[in-house]
């Protein structure tokens, strides 16, 4: 009946259990926001080149009593499409904000970029509430949060989610299309939404020493930022020549495996006052092309 009338629906247990195992899983992740379980990992963003520190992207895990250390593959889905996705949005802004003040506190400006759902950033009152968060962080400048959109997302309801981006960019908030290329990126509307940061997604960067095809992309997505004046950054970078490739490309921002893994907020300053770049980095230049 609640599926509409004149309907006919055959029961699958198997399906029910899937639907159950749906509901606890929303139900534990309630509970799991309340109890604190939900932790924020720290994975820096660096110019590969000089070596400066750009940010810290904000990754979420939950610290599950039985279950361990669990990644958000494991339960973000389940949250895609549900008021909950809000909730767990202001926490993880809100708890990202808190950090930065902290690192601010002991002399470290580490700008934070945060990811949010398509949910979330669809809801009315975003700019209000966000402009709200942000006032609980008087310290905090708007300009060192960064919000991660997946391109997908954006294009999803581009009229409404332009007019959001561009109240947040009024109150100096920034904003980056995650996962770049992976979605259906028109170059319109790659014009008109006010993001300032391309993250290229990972799966061009894993495949581009092997495949031309993908450093092709690669290089398109590279021409892209720079005519569209947008900064670009790799996320992905595994290895050594990964960074040599991107660096002889011109791209010099990097985020990946072979700077640093996502850690706990309380390893960041060491892992700042600690980390160079190899020096087969720091002595690529980018290559002309004739
Ligand atoms: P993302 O925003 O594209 O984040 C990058 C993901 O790639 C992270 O996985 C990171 O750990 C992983 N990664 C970074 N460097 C490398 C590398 O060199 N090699 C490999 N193989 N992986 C690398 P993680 O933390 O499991 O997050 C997965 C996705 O979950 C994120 O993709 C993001 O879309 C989503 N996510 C994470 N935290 C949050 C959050 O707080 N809120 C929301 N809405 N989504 C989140
Ligand atoms: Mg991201
Ligand atoms: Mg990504
Ligand atoms: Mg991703």
């Amino acid at each position: 009946k609640i599926a509409g009338k004149n309907r006919c629906m055959v029961f699958n247990s198997s399906e029910d259990k899937h639907l159950r195992g749906h509901n606890e899983l929303l139900e534990q992740l309630r509970r799991a926001i309340d109890l604190s379980e939900l932790v924020l990992f720290y994975q820096p963003k660096v110019n590969m080149r000089s070596g400066q520190v750009i940010g810290m992207e904000a990754l979420i895990r939950w610290q599950h009593p039985e279950k361990g250390l669990l990644a958000p593959a494991y339960f973000l889905p389940v949250i895609e499409n549900h008021p909950l996705s809000i909730a767990l949005g202001e926490w993880v802004i809100s708890q990202a904000l808190h950090q930065h003040q902290l690192w601010l506190k002991t002399g470290f400006y580490l700008p934070i970029s945060v990811n949010i759902s398509g949910y979330h950033l669809q809801q009315a009152d975003f700019t209000e509430r966000l402009k709200h968060l942000l006032g609980l962080f008087p310290k905090v400048k708007a300009g060192a949060l960064e919000i991660e959109i997946l391109e997908t997302v954006a294009l999803e309801d581009i009229k409404r989610v332009t007019e959001t981006l561009n109240a947040c960019r009024k109150m100096g908030v920034n904003f980056a299309l995650d996962d770049f290329g992976t979605g259906y990126s028109s170059l319109t509307y790659l014009r008109h939404l006010p993001t300032q940061v391309l993250k290229i997604d990972q799966s061009f960067v894993r495949g581009m020493l092997q495949d031309a095809e993908d450093f092709s992309i690669l290089e398109g997505i590279f021409g892209l930022s720079l005519a569209f004046d947008r900064e670009l950054i790799a996320e992905g970078v595994a290895s050594e020549a990964h960074g040599c490739k991107l660096l002889e490309m011109g791209c010099e921002l990097g985020q990946g495996y072979a700077i640093a893994k996502p850690m706990p907020a309380e390893a960041i300053q060491a892992w700042v006052e600690e980390w160079k770049p190899p020096t087969s980095w720091t002595q690529t230049q980018k290559l002309t092309r004739c």
